[in-house]
């Protein structure tokens, strides 16, 4: 199967997940995880419809992406992976979406960053959770998730379009599907990062609004 098969088959099953929720397909934001991959890899997909990518590494969208941009006017890009502080100028020039805010260092730097767009438009911010509270993952803990969400919004003059999640890779996603939607309700916050290519069928049940599928679509990564 080509990459523009298995794009066509994801979004067939999203739209199933998405009816059998009793939800608007439309609903659902696809975000086609292409790190890893280079732009030879990544052009088929565009040429088969689809315009909102994600990356996890700053340094390496900066090296496919302005070239891809160039040739195809309308893509959306995602930024999925942990932000520094010190990429934070380099993010702004690149990503339309950061679903990874995580920490009040990288607020204060990128509403510093924000003052400096000069009427460019400011890309839309997810916070990240870290649900299973697990120690090598990024993210803010579930019960610090309000707090950081009035931070950010209050003490930073950000707005906050919703909340992102990876749960641990060996336990049953759907309660962190779950608590994710219900800190996201709580907070005013429509919007939900969550769901890959092995869950993102669970993640649509639980309110998913942005699916975030690398390997489902690309191949398995080397
Ligand atoms: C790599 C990655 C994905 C995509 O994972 P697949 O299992 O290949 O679909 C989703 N989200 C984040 C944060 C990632 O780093």
């Amino acid at each position: 199967m080509s990459a523009a098969d298995n794009l066509s088959f994801v979004r067939a099953e999203i739209a199933k997940a998405a009816r059998a929720a009793g939800r608007e397909p439309s609903s659902v934001t696809l975000v086609a995880v292409s790190k890893t991959f280079e732009a030879a890899d990544i052009r088929p997909v565009i040429a088969a419809g689809q315009r909102v990518f994600g990356e996890n590494r700053v340094q390496e969208a900066k090296g496919k992406w302005p070239a891809l941009k160039a040739e195809c006017p309308g893509i959306e890009l995602h930024l999925i992976g942990p932000l520094q502080t010190n990429k934070v100028k380099d993010a702004l020039d690149l990503f339309d979406v950061i679903h990874s805010l995580d920490r009040p260092a990288l607020a204060a730097e990128l509403a510093k960053g924000f003052a400096k767009l000069e009427g460019r438009p400011p890309p839309r911010l997810l916070i990240q959770v870290n649900t299973g509270a697990e120690p090598q993952k990024a993210g803010v803990l579930p019960e610090e998730a309000d707090a950081f969400v009035a931070q950010c919004r209050e003490g930073h003059g950000l707005a906050i379009e919703g909340l992102m999640c990876i749960p641990p890779f060996d336990e049953n996603p759907a309660p962190h599907f779950a608590l994710l939607a219900k800190i996201a309700a709580r907070n005013g916050l429509d919007r939900l990062s969550m769901g890959m290519s092995a869950d993102f069928a669970t993640a649509i049940a639980f309110g998913a609004t942005y699916v975030r599928v690398g390997s489902a679509i690309f191949g398995h990564r080397a």
